[in-house]
């Protein structure tokens, strides 16, 4: 079986070539199968009376699978020719090109590949500029492509647009056969091609008249090579066949693709010929793969991340399966997933999923929201969070008008949170969409409490590099006269965020930028003054702190600050003992600021005999930044160790497991006095503990 895919702009005139000549082949006794596959599904009717047929996008959506038959979507047409159209989705909505792909895998698994025809013909729209177009290039399905074209100038463009995507499945093998001209009839247009045709080096197989006797055999509903065989149009098209025939068993005369860069495409517009002048180099564009060494952040599992910590809030992830999985499965795959609808279908905790397949990323996936809404609605959520991922940001699907149709339909809060998955950007995007719809939430105060703040930045599961959320906290905030607000987003329930906006102050959890940002961008619209410093980690840092919070709110704490330095004086002199003059490697991420760790060494009397950059960022391999040498690894610990000979090695990397000298993870201390005083009590105690476990 040889396959040929026709391309061009549409409107062109793809299927009347297309259905002509495969009318010419069939009728020479030719097994012939077309395909049209181009939303319009109009590729076949000239070979069914003019009648268009059903698409089997339309029957997949109708049919249940198990009743599915290829016969159904498979009509004969005049001269015997096999006829199937595509379909396509409602404009706007879904994927036209994963419905191809859908197709492609139903007539396959159907066993149309066992019918034994001598040609399969697909007539493709070729100017939508979407991979899912490419697919009957892809998977090897074309062993020839043809381009139709008039001499107009967008068309021309469309068919250099045609060439450039042959060039992304360039598996090696010539396969353009060539360029079918259609003629519109406009001036000199023989040569506007024939100048195109030079450029891209292909050959016009045949030249297609303007010709009124198109028209007569469409209103009789039938080709024009079946209802005026004599005409000089059918001689044309008779041309077309032939040539697909030669190439057919003589594959080596098929060309590869040749695309223009702008530059001769605007010379084939202004009619200045371009055959000698360098046409493009089109460089393939690279396996994105080969490229990618990290996975990048998705503003979904962002949104997600956060939505999920806030309690009352009941987070729908509008995607497929695998986001959602992806999402919950992180922290929640222990203690969250469990079936929440008694339906079978995965979730985690708070977190459901609408699931979408390849039938809603074909035709949208707006009705399988609407109905998880419905469902979710009696179980007493006080706010459902719809967040989008890729698939319903690609296919279109509208959530905005969605949810707040059915807020007012079902009376509950639904919020649309349409980040498209990475369509917005990185999981900072995502968490600051989620933050700020968040604090929108907040019941209007105009009047502050000057005792009341608000943490900010929190994050239920915080992680080494952030502040944890304990009673030091609450003591330091004590100590500077204010009682916690709300805890915002993580601990924060939705009484929380109502309450945000009463607080005259807010401070940041910890100290990173994107952070900052979101922390800045929520305050401004409360009307709260957001504190410059972060909660403080270290004593100098905690000393600074309290002279802002002095500053912004008038309030003394000159004695405040004398009770804590001496106190930490106490507690440090009774640590220092074990401390003093003992020495220490120091290995850290550059990305993080850890002067509160040498001030705290300091203090104690450790002696840094040298500070190292673990890796820049941990999850990405190869990435480093240590003293600009070698990655920091086993190997350097060990040969520090031995060269050194530290009492400890602290590091906050996985490298030192398994030294032989004494080593020591470094976690950041909790905020205020009582964080760095406990540290120190710790380092205290490891500073005791032998060198080398009992065991070694
Ligand atoms: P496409 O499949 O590219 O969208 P069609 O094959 O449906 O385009 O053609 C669009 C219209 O142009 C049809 O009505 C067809 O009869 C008409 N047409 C195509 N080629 C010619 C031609 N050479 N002369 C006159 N009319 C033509
Ligand atoms: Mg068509």
């Amino acid at each position: 079986m040889f396959q040929i895919a026709i391309y061009g702009k549409g409107g062109i005139g793809k299927s009347t070539m297309t259905a002509n000549v495969s009318y010419i082949l069939s009728s020479e006794g030719k097994r012939v199968v077309q395909i049209g596959c181009d939303p319009k599904h109009d590729s076949t009717r000239l070979l069914l009376g003019g009648r268009t047929q059903n698409t089997v996008l339309d029957y997949l959506r109708r049919t249940p699978k198990e009743d599915r038959r290829l016969d159904d979507v498979v009509f004969e047409g005049s001269g015997g020719v096999r006829c199937i159209e595509a379909g396509g989705p409602e404009p706007g909505v879904g994927c036209a090109g994963r419905g191809i792909l859908t197709m492609f895998d139903f007539l396959d698994g159907g066993g149309l590949d066992d019918d034994g025809a001598d040609y399969r013909i697909y007539d493709v729209l070729g100017d939508v500029v979407c991979g899912g177009f490419a697919v009957p290039l892809r998977k090897g399905y074309a062993d020839a492509v043809y381009i139709v074209t008039s001499g107009e100038f967008m068309s021309l463009y469309a068919a250099n647009n045609i060439l450039k995507g042959l060039l992304n499945y360039d598996d090696g093998r010539p396969r353009v056969g060539g360029l079918i001209l259609n003629s519109r009839g406009m001036d000199g247009e023989l040569e506007y091609v024939r100048n195109f045709a030079d450029g891209v080096g292909l050959p016009i197989v045949s030249v297609v008249p303007r010709d009124p006797l198109f028209a007569d055999a469409e209103a009789s509903g039938k080709t024009l090579a079946e209802s005026h065989p004599d005409s000089p149009a059918a001689d044309a098209l008779r041309e077309v066949a032939r040539d697909i025939e030669v190439k057919s068993s003589n594959p080596e005369m098929l060309k590869y693709p040749h695309p223009l860069d702008d530059r001769a495409m605007d010379m084939v517009a202004k009619g200045i010929p371009v055959s000698g002048s360098p046409a493009l180099e089109y460089r393939r564009v690279r396996n994105p793969v080969d490229d990618c060494w990290s996975l990048k952040s998705c503003a979904g599992m962002g949104a997600v991340a956060y939505s999920k910590m806030v309690r009352g809030v009941h987070t729908i992830v509008h995607g497929p399966t695998s986001c959602a999985y992806m999402m919950c499965c992180r922290s929640d795959l222990w203690t969250g997933f469990r079936d929440l609808h008694g339906d079978g279908r995965l979730v985690c905790q708070d977190v459901s999923c609408t699931h979408l397949d390849d039938s809603s990323s074909v035709f949208g996936g707006l009705s399988e929201l609407r109905e998880l809404i419905r469902r979710r609605a009696g179980l007493g959520d006080e706010c459902i969070m719809v967040i989008s991922m890729c698939v319903p940001g690609i296919i279109g699907d509208n959530i905005v008008d969605l949810c707040s149709e059915m807020s007012d339909e079902l009376g509950i809060r639904i919020v649309p949170v349409p980040v498209d998955g990475i369509g917005a950007g990185s999981a900072s995007d995502g968490i600051r969409a989620v933050v700020m719809k968040l604090a929108e939430m907040a019941d209007p105060c105009p009047v502050k409490d000057p005792h009341l703040i608000n943490v900010m930045g929190e994050f239920r599961a915080a992680t080494d590099h952030m502040s944890r959320l304990d009673a030091s906290v609450f003591r330091l905030l004590e100590d500077a006269g204010f009682s916690i607000n709300t805890v915002f987003p993580g601990f924060c329930d939705m009484d929380g965020v109502r309450r945000l906006g009463r607080a005259g102050f807010a401070v940041r959890s910890y100290d990173e930028r994107n952070n900052r940002i979101t922390c800045e961008m929520v305050c401004e619209g409360l009307g709260t003054r957001l504190m410059r410093n972060p909660l403080p980690r270290g004593m100098r840092a905690t000393e600074t702190w309290l002279d802002e919070v002095s500053e912004i709110t008038g309030r003394d704490l000159g004695e405040v600050k004398s009770r804590m330095r001496e106190e930490y004086e106490t507690r440090l002199s009774a640590i220092r003992p074990r401390t003093e003059g003992r020495t220490a490697v120091v290995v850290t991420r550059p990305s993080s600021d850890y002067s509160w760790l040498f001030e705290i060494l300091d203090d104690l009397g450790v002696v840094v005999l040298r500070s190292r950059n673990s890796t820049f960022n941990r999850w990405v391999v190869g990435q480093t930044a240590c003293d600009g040498k070698e990655p920091y690894s086993t190997r350097l610990a060990e040969s520090d160790a031995e060269e050194l000979a530290p009492d400890i090695v602290m590091s906050d990397s996985q490298a030192d497991v398994g030294l032989s000298a004494r080593h020591w993870r470094i976690l950041s201390p909790s905020p205020g006095l009582e964080g760095i005083a406990d540290w120190a009590e710790r380092l205290g105690r490891a500073m005791d503990a032998p060198a080398r476990e009992a065991w070694r």
